[in-house]
């Protein structure tokens, strides 16, 4: 299989923006244990702008693109160090793609895109996929990477797409704030009645939120790509996914 895998600024670092070093850690032996099984993998990961808050000590993210900027080039630097150095442990290579959403839109770029992922992938390396964020302006960018994930998981052929952020996959109400809050484990259309049921974003310092994980959901599911929203605080779910077993929210592609 070729799974895209798509992490959260939530699932890799703490509250201040600085990294999860446990968190990560478990992710990367489990994703470099599937990839030992022989499946192709792609990973999406945010928390480039994140990092970098963290690594500057501000107080928050940034409002200005200047500072938010700079902030993704330093944080983007500190997680492809990361990456690099704990797949390296399981010999796993690794490469970084920055992306934006005009790359996509112009047919050379995004064969380009194209062959360089198959590519990587023919290599057996895992490609990383971000926004390009030091360059991405609001014309140009994807926006979040929810949405990213599904274009790349489109643009790769992919046969199924993980996102893994800070709640179960996609409830009837905001279990947040609900007792009642009911998780629903499959979805086969994305209705007016299931968009009703994203509330707002999570995190501070994430861009996405429920709403821009039911758009990645259609873009995959129209490309006839599976879609699981699962919680990327239990790593070993990655397992269970890979085993067929009902994790999270479900959304089937068409076939
Ligand atoms: N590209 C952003 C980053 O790496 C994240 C966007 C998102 O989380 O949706 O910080």
């Amino acid at each position: 299989m070729r799974i895209v895998v798509k992490l959260g600024t939530s699932t890799l670092t703490h509250k201040t923006g600085r990294i999860n070093i446990r968190r990560v850690e478990k992710l990367t032996k489990i994703l470099s244990d599937i990839r030992n099984e022989g499946h192709e993998m792609i990973l999406v990961s945010s928390g480039a702008i994140g990092m970098g808050v963290g690594k500057l000590n501000l107080k928050e993210k940034p409002d200005d693109m200047a500072t938010k900027q700079a902030a993704a080039a330093i944080g983007q630097c500190e997680l492809m160090y990361l990456y690099d150095k704990l797949f390296r442990e399981y010999s796993h290579m690794v490469a970084q793609m920055l992306i934006t959403a005009a790359d996509i839109r112009d047919d050379e770029t995004r064969q380009n895109f194209q062959n360089t992922m198959n590519r990587l992938l023919e290599l057996g390396v895992m490609p990383i996929v971000n926004e390009n964020d030091s360059v991405a302006t609001e014309e140009i960018s994807v926006g979040d990477n929810d949405t990213l994930g599904a274009v790349v998981a489109k643009n790769a052929d992919a046969d199924l797409l993980i996102i893994l952020t800070d709640t179960d996959g996609l409830y009837t109400e905001d279990p947040r704030t609900s007792e009642n809050a009911q998780l629903l484990d499959i979805v086969f259309n994305i209705t007016p009645e299931i968009r009703n049921l994203a509330g707002a974003k999570g995190s501070k310092l994430a861009t996405g939120g429920m709403l821009t994980k039911l758009n990645a959901a259609e873009i995959a599911m129209e490309a006839g790509i599976d879609m699981v929203i699962a919680n990327g605080t239990r790593p070993e779910l990655l397992y269970d996914i890979m085993d067929g077993k009902k994790v999270g929210t479900k959304f089937i592609g068409k076939k």
